[in-house]
């Protein structure tokens, strides 16, 4: 019989068993190949050593019947062999094919995650670490959360960033995000502002009907992750039941080894509304600070601001705007988006000109600092310097004071320390003050006017 025979005969052969034999053997006959056939003997190979026992042991007569009925010989007989060649180049196909079916469901893990991180979470495509500027103030929380984005769950855990308004801490934060979702879209990651997760939780558990399904969910949502990024903690709720979630989530990742960013305007414990298991919690990790960028940083990012952009510049200009905006990024980054919307709107070129008179800052720069505010504050009120930095209860001097080291920490991006260093006072005295005038602004009309009175004597916006 010569092989196209051969073939056609095992054919017929191999579509009657997968006929008759029940489905879950089919996978045991399908990669059957025939090897010969000698007097009424025909030899099969299979490179499943499983597959040749369970055909030998359990279908020998029914695979018998049907050869001899295609085969008219009733002597026939069948010959099941196993063949290592056979059966590497089946583990090299189903490798394979496993392999690609990883990475089909890698790549649309990593879309779903991306679109997920996109759409849900209002991920900034603009906070990546490639955008990030780094200089001598940032370069070791820059190094941190790099390590972090690396390695997650390694060394710094929890993560904890803090420092002033508008020095890139959620930038830093969702940049460990991006890294993430690009380099291991297995990894899943939830970025969530405190005060999201903190209506999302009130939502969630206030609706009697499906508390418990939805409290399931809630959580699911919470610490089915890998990597949380947890925004601006300082404002979370006193309310017991949030802290206990809170607490809830962060023990449930925590325990299974996941990692937790978090970020604050300040330390935990500087945050009064803070349980003490939570701060404990947030301070066992590594805690580091981001302070107001030095010259040479403010220039680098607006360069790369306007080189991002396409903008022509002078240095000149980039340089008067950084001498000019020395505390935060966020105004420092408004002041240039001010001056170049000016100068493409007027069809102007961008010189040091132009932005002088957009910006209109006093010629002195406006670096200001812990001295020039408590002088211009103590003048505003008609007391000295001296008076200011005391201890004094009187109420105008303690107003003024509270008033300054408000001013202090908004002005100059430093830290509480820092401004409780300055006024030699307590810690948490310097947190009382600065939070009394901050809440109080919010509904304290004259407290707005002066504010803005002394901030004009200041020369500052
Ligand atoms: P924070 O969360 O600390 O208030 P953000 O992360 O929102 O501050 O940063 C404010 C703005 O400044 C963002 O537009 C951010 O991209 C930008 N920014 C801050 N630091 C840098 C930096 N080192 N390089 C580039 N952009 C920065
Ligand atoms: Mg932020």
């Amino acid at each position: 019989m010569n092989s196209i025979e051969l073939n056609s005969l095992w054919g017929q052969i191999k579509e009657q068993l997968i006929d008759s034999l029940p489905e879950n053997v089919h996978p045991w006959i399908t990669p059957l190949e025939v090897s010969g056939y000698d007097n009424g003997v025909l030899t099969v190979v299979t490179g499943q050593l499983m597959g040749k026992d369970i055909l030998r042991k359990k279908y020998y007569n029914d695979i018998l019947k049907i050869i001899k009925k295609i085969t008219h010989n009733d002597n026939s007989d069948i010959v099941i062999l196993f063949d290592e060649n056979a059966a590497k180049s089946i583990k090299k196909e189903s490798e394979k094919l496993q392999k690609k079916q990883a990475e089909a469901l890698q790549k649309e893990k990593a879309m779903e995650n991306l679109s997920f991180m996109q759409s849900y979470s209002n991920l900034n495509l603009k906070y990546k670490f490639e955008n990030f500027v780094v200089g001598k103030n940032n370069e070791f929380a820059y190094k941190v959360t790099r390590s972090v984005a690396e390695n997650p769950s390694q060394k710094y855990n929890p993560l904890f960033i803090y420092g002033s308004s508008g020095l890139g801490k959620t930038h830093l934060m969702q940049a460990i995000g991006h890294y993430t979702i690009f380099k291991n879209p297995k990894l899943t990651v939830k970025y969530t502002k405190t005060e999201d997760y903190i209506n999302d939780f009130i939502t969630n558990s206030r609706n009697l009907k499906n508390s418990v399904e939805n409290m399931s969910k809630f959580n699911k949502k919470y610490t089915n992750i890998d990597i949380i990024l947890i925004d601006d903690i300082q404002f979370i709720e006193s309310k017991n039941k949030t802290m206990l979630q809170m607490q809830h989530t962060f023990d449930s990742l925590y325990n299974k080894g996941k990692q937790i960013v978090i970020t604050s305007d300040r330390l935990p414990k500087d945050i009064p509304t803070l349980t003490k298991a939570l701060c404990t919690r947030f301070e066992q990790g590594l805690m580091v600070e981001l302070v107001p960028p030095e010259k040479q940083n403010r220039f680098d990012i607006l360069k790369k601001l306007a080189q991002d952009n396409g903008i022509q510049y002078e240095d000149s200009v980039l340089d008067y705007i950084s001498e000019h905006f020395v505390n935060n990024v966020r105004e420092l980054e408004g002041a240039f988006n001010r001056v170049s919307a000016y100068a493409e709107i007027n069809s102007a070129p961008l010189t040091l000109e132009l932005a002088k008179n957009v910006l209109k800052c006093d010629e002195q720069g406006n670096e200001i600092d812990f001295n020039k505010i408590a002088e211009v504050t103590s003048a505003f009120y008609s007391i000295s310097s001296d008076e200011l930095k005391g201890s004094s209860r009187n109420q105008k001097v303690s107003l003024a004071r509270h008033i300054a080291i408000y001013l202090s920490r908004e002005l100059t991006g430093k830290s509480f320390v820092n401004i409780a260093e300055y006024y030699n006072k307590k810690h948490p005295t310097i947190l009382f003050a600065y939070d009394k005038v901050k809440n109080e602004l919010l509904t304290n009309k004259d407290l707005v006017k002066t504010i803005r009175e002394i901030k004009q004597a200041l020369k500052v916006r």
